[in-house]
C-alpha cells in the first residue's frame, strides 16, 4: 500500500487510532498500528468491514486473524520491490541512452574532421602537409576507436544489469501472488484467476467448479499444540491439495485455514470424488510432532462446493460454495456437501 508524506494528515490519523485501539484494548503493535491506520484510510473494504466487527464489539480481536488481514490488506508484497526494479531498469534505460548519444557525438566529431581532412587534401601539394593530414586521420581514428570499445564494454555491462533485473523481477513477480507459508497462490491471484475462469467456462460452456475447504476447530489445535503446529498442519493440508489438483486447477489459501480451488473441466461427480480424497488423505493422515514424536490427534477438513452456472459472478459462485462448506460443518464436520440451493 502506498502511504502519502503529508504529516499533518497521519498525525490526524495517529490522533483517531490511538485512543480508538486503547478503548479496545487492542496491542500497540506495528501490524495493528498498521491496520487501524489503513482503517480510517477506508481504502480496503475487506478491512473495514472486518474492523468495523471489532470496533462495534461484535467480534474479539485475534492476534492470527489481525496478522492474516494484514498480509492480505496491507501488506502488498514484493509491491516495493518491484518499484525498485522498474526505477533501475528506468535509471538503466536512460544510461544507454546517453552513451548513445554520446556515441553519436563523437561520430559526428570524427566524420567532420574526416570531411575537413578530404578537402584539404585535394588542395594539399606538399608532402609534409599530406603527412600532417595523414597522421590526423590516424589519430582521429584511433581515438574513435577506442571510443567505440569504451561504448561497446557498457554496453554490454548494461545489457548484463538488464538480464539480473529481468530475472529479479521475475521472481518478484512469482512471489507477489504466493502465500509464504504454503507456497499455494495467494488471495489476490486467487481472486483474479477465478474471474478468468468464470469468462472462459460460461463463453466455451465448461463445467468448471469451486471448492472450498476449511480445517476443522483449527483454533483447538493451535491453543493445544502452539502456532508453529498449526503453521506445519496448514503446510500439511496445502501439500494433500497440491497432490490432488494438477494441471489447469488452481490450488490457493484463502484466508486463514481456509483453502480454495478452481476444477476446471470437472463435473459435479468429479468434484465430489475428488472432495472425498482429499477428506480421506487429511483424516487418516495420523501427524506427529517431528520434534517429540507425540501423535497430534486426528486432522480433518470440512470441504463445500458447487460448480458456476449460466449467470455467474466470482461473488455468487463463492458464496454458493461457502454455504456447502457451512452445511458441511453443520453435519459434524469432516464431511464433503455440494451446494444444494
Ligand atoms: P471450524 O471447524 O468451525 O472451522 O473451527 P475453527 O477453529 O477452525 O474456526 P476459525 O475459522 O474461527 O479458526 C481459524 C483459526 O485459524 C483462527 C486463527 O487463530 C487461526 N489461524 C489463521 N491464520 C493462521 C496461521 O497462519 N497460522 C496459524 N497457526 N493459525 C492461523
Ligand atoms: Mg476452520
Amino acid at each position: 500500500m502506498n502511504y502519502s508524506c503529508d504529516n499533518s494528515r497521519a498525525q490526524e490519523i495517529a490522533r483517531l487510532i490511538l485512543p480508538l485501539m486503547t478503548r479496545l484494548k487492542i496491542p500497540m503493535n506495528p501490524i495493528n498500528y498498521a491496520l487501524w491506520y489503513e482503517y480510517q484510510l477506508g481504502r480496503s473494504e475487506e478491512l473495514v468491514e472486518a474492523l468495523d466487527r471489532i470496533e462495534s464489539g461484535q467480534e474479539a480481536y485475534d492476534p492470527e486473524k489481525a496478522k492474516a488481514l494484514f498480509l492480505r490488506c496491507v501488506a502488498t508484497p514484493g509491491v516495493e520491490a518491484l518499484e525498485r526494479v522498474e526505477a533501475e531498469v528506468c535509471r538503466l534505460l536512460a544510461d544507454i541512452v546517453q552513451v548513445v548519444v554520446d556515441a553519436g557525438l563523437d561520430l559526428n566529431k570524427y566524420s567532420a574532421v574526416l570531411n575537413s581532412c578530404n578537402k584539404r587534401l585535394e588542395s594539399a601539394d606538399d608532402l609534409r602537409e599530406i603527412r600532417k593530414l595523414v597522421r590526423t586521420i590516424q589519430d582521429d581514428t584511433r581515438a574513435m576507436a577506442d571510443s567505440n570499445r569504451a561504448i561497446a564494454g557498457t554496453l554490454k555491462d548494461r545489457a548484463e544489469e538488464i538480464d539480473e533485473l529481468r530475472a529479479e523481477l521475475d521472481k518478484v513477480r512469482r512471489e507477489a501472488v504466493k502465500d509464504p507459508l504454503t507456497g499455494l497462490a495467494n488471495r489476490r491471484a486467487f481472486d483474479e484467476r477465478l474471474a478468468e475462469s468464470l469468462d472462459v467456462a460460461l463463453q466455451e460452456l465448461k463445467s468448471v467448479c469451486l471448492m472450498m475447504i476449511d480445517i476443522d476447530h483449527f483454533k483447538d489445535i493451535n491453543d493445544k499444540h502452539g502456532h508453529q503446529i498449526g503453521d506445519k498442519i496448514l503446510q500439511f493440508v496445502a501439500s494433500v491439495l497440491k497432490r490432488n489438483f494438477k494441471g489447469k486447477d488452481m490450488v490457493a489459501r484463502f484466508g486463514g485455514d481456509e483453502f480454495a480451488v478452481i476444477l476446471e473441466n470437472a463435473p459435479r461427480a468429479g468434484a465430489m470424488r475428488v472432495g472425498e480424497t482429499i477428506r480421506r488423505q487429511v483424516e487418516e493422515s495420523h501427524l506427529k510432532r517431528t520434534d517429540t514424536g507425540e501423535p497430534l490427534g486426528t486432522v480433518t477438513v470440512s470441504v463445500g462446493y458447487d460448480c458456476i452456472r449460466p449467470d455467474d459472478t466470482p461473488t455468487k459462485v463463492l458464496d454458493r460454495a461457502d454455504k456447502a462448506l457451512y452445511e458441511a460443518k453443520q453435519q459434524g464436520r469432516n464431511k464433503v456437501m455440494v451446494y444444494k440451493g
